[in-house]
């Protein structure tokens, strides 16, 4: 088999309300749907992050990549996506969206599912945890989020709705003491639930400790990437040793797996197959989590079904995950594969039996998302549309 041809169309979602951050505001959700076609008429689909960078990525593989054996999956990462390669230029994110395209291909050859392909599944259905975010009121004027009562109901809202057992409140929005009290508003209205706190490393080094000492006595799951950077991470972990560390931003590379164990940086790393170039190099480096005694999660970068598909299969032969992988799916109004948005059953979705990632394209909610795209601003996400021309500082507290 032999691939002939690579397409890429961009598609814009939208969600509930906009998502607020440590650094702004997200619209909605951008990606890029990829399809990889092959002289068997097989055609696999991928899925990578929006923008012009990577759009220029896979511009460059694309010749590549023709004419190449989709099977050869190794022969291609070294073709595209050297490891001094994806150092120097960073490939990864198109790349990552590719693999799982060639795997879908494989798995619609062979007639099994993406997860068979990886040392097959270990669990027929994978838990998310529910995501909540601060949220600017859509445009009917519903679903703001900006403070602990609005936070609690939010919560309630998504476990009663889902079924979630485990629950991510994405803060760096408001001061430190703030969302303190809406950790421990959310710690007594969910007593049973784990309960995860991410402020993408908005705060300093002191600010992380003394938030870690106010929550002590309030069973955080952990508390990811308080601070930015490797020996930040450290002393966090040095003077807050109770407080499990968790990253997907400080530590998130090959070369980051063990040096980081060794200096007790963290305690869980958040595996995603988009960062780390593919879902069988994801299962690679959970597997030398697995080897060094590091628990392991899932890190989520707004996905539509496909990469969702993508998670799962690689959460579905993990073994060692143990943490309920992130997922922003629930935000989505809609989706683009076919038979409308994946479901949920008692917070959890159902690993696929079916060939390949086990979803297909809705071509007419592909053309109608993609026109939304088209109107969309690039990179509008860093910044807070309530505040434009604001660029954020880091340590912002
Ligand atoms: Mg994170």
């Amino acid at each position: 088999m032999k691939i002939t041809d690579v397409r890429w169309t961009p598609a814009f979602i939208p969600i509930e309300a906009p998502l607020r951050y440590a650094f702004g505001s997200h619209p909605g959700f951008s990606r890029i749907v990829i399809e990889v076609e092959t002289d068997e008429g097989i055609i696999g689909l991928g899925e990578c992050y929006s923008g012009a960078s990577r759009i220029g990525q896979l511009q460059e593989m694309k010749p590549l990549l023709i004419g190449e054996d989709p099977f050869k999956l190794e022969r291609i990462r070294w073709k595209l996506a050297a490891p001094t390669a994806l150092k120097l230029f960073g490939h990864v994110l198109g790349f990552a969206g590719l693999e799982f395209a060639l795997l879908d291909i494989q798995g619609k050859a062979l007639g099994r599912p993406v997860c068979d392909l990886i040392g097959g599944a270990v669990r027929d259905e994978v838990p998310f945890s529910a995501y909540l975010f601060y949220r600017y009121p859509n445009t009917q004027g519903a679903g703001e989020v900006s403070n602990t009562e609005q936070m609690v109901q939010f919560a309630t809202d998504l476990v009663k709705r889902y079924g979630f057992e485990s629950i991510k409140y994405k803060n760096g929005v408001f001061p430190p003491d703030e969302e303190i009290e809406t950790f421990i508003a959310l710690r007594k209205a969910f007593p049973r639930h784990r309960i995860r706190l991410d402020p993408n490393a908005a705060w300093s080094v002191t600010t992380a400790i003394r938030v870690a000492r106010r929550l002590h006595d309030y069973d955080v799951e952990y508390l990811e990437d308080p601070v930015w950077g490797f020996r930040a991470m450290e002393r966090v972990n040095a003077k807050a040793p109770w407080i499990t560390l968790a990253s997907n931003m400080s530590i998130f590379a090959f070369e980051d797996l063990a040096p980081a164990v060794m200096s007790n940086v963290l305690d869980v790393v958040l595996l995603d197959p988009h960062w780390y170039g593919g879902i069988h190099r994801a299962k690679l480096a959970g597997q030398i989590c697995e080897a060094m005694g590091v628990d392991v999660g899932m890190h989520s970068g707004a996905e539509f079904g496909i990469s969702q598909m993508a998670m799962i299969h690689l959460a579905a032969a993990l073994p060692n995950l143990t943490l309920a992988p992130d997922s922003h799916y629930h935000h989505l109004t809609d989706d683009i594969i076919e038979g409308g948005k994946l479901q949920y059953r008692n917070g959890k979705m159902a690993v696929p039996t079916t060939p390949g990632l086990g979803v297909s394209l809705d071509r007419d909610k592909l053309a109608k998302y993609s026109e939304l795209a088209k109107r969309q601003e690039m990179g509008s996400w860093i910044e807070d549309p309530k505040h434009p021309g604001v660029i954020t500082h880091q340590p912002k507290w």
